[in-house]
């Protein structure tokens, strides 16, 4: 490869994948990471519907009286429809994680538009009737175009707590002291009821919703409210505009 061809390509690294990083996943701009409310705190659940753990979620959420979202993989919105209506009916919201668990710098943005938010869309539409209009990339990685391509159309929402739940036993912290240790008002919080993506471990959801259930408690004790992805921006006075003025829609 020539001197120019790999000035080009790091170019193109640098505009295509570092600075959109930089700007929402460091900087929170032109994306949603947490609102700014009283003492509420939304549950967010990544990869499924799976057909073991995420009927358990549902089960503990509708226990504990707690709607969350669930940003869902059209291909198994589409293989689990059932499922997929009955996280609706539950008064849960829908958000779009991707047709398929393919990270958006492999794609163009056209391509991520058509093929994987849109699609996985209509796929749950079909389901539920009801249009998603939340969208959180998988790994939270975006390219420069989804910022243009896909803020017109779909609030895009990271989140600002993580909750290292895919992996093996515990190594670190147990998942409900690394959750407590950084909640705070407005706090979103990443978590997964499917363990089937690259990098996971498929029993990971079974220790994630076990645990749960003491983080809930805690949680409710500390006076924490959990809401759905939606009612967290909505009850946030000005947040929507103030975090989505960052940037131009295109
Ligand atoms: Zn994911």
């Amino acid at each position: 490869m020539s001197l120019l061809m790999m000035k080009l390509l790091l170019l193109f690294v640098l505009i295509y994948m570092i600075i959109p990083y930089v700007i929402t996943r460091i900087l929170g701009i032109g994306v949603a990471i947490r609102g700014r409310t009283g003492r509420q705190i939304a549950l967010t659940f990544d990869d499924g519907p799976h057909p073991l753990y995420t009927p358990r979620l549902l089960d503990l959420l509708k226990r504990k009286g707690i709607k969350a979202t669930f940003f869902v993989l059209g291909s198994k919105a589409e293989q689990h429809p059932e499922l997929t209506r009955r996280i609706y009916m539950e008064g849960h919201q829908i958000g779009i994680h991707n047709y398929t668990h393919l990270p958006n710098w492999l794609m163009s943005p056209r391509r991520i538009r058509e093929k994987h938010v849109h699609r996985t869309a209509d796929i749950v539409e079909r389901i539920t009737g009801e249009r998603p209009t939340f969208y959180r990339p998988p790994w939270g990685i975006l390219n420069v175009g989804d910022l243009f391509t896909l803020r017109k159309t779909y609030r895009i929402m990271l989140w600002s707590v993580m909750g290292r739940d895919w992996g093996k036993e515990r190594k670190s912290k147990p998942l409900k002291e690394r959750i407590l240790s950084q909640l705070e008002p407005g706090s979103i919080i990443l978590l997964h009821d499917s363990g089937d993506t690259w990098g996971a471990v498929p029993d990971a959801p079974g220790r994630m919703i076990a645990s749960l259930e003491e983080v809930l408690e805690d949680v409710r004790v500390q006076g924490y409210k959990c809401v759905r992805a939606d009612e967290l921006l909505e009850n946030a006075h000005g947040a929507r505009s103030e975090l989505s003025d960052g940037l131009p829609v295109g």
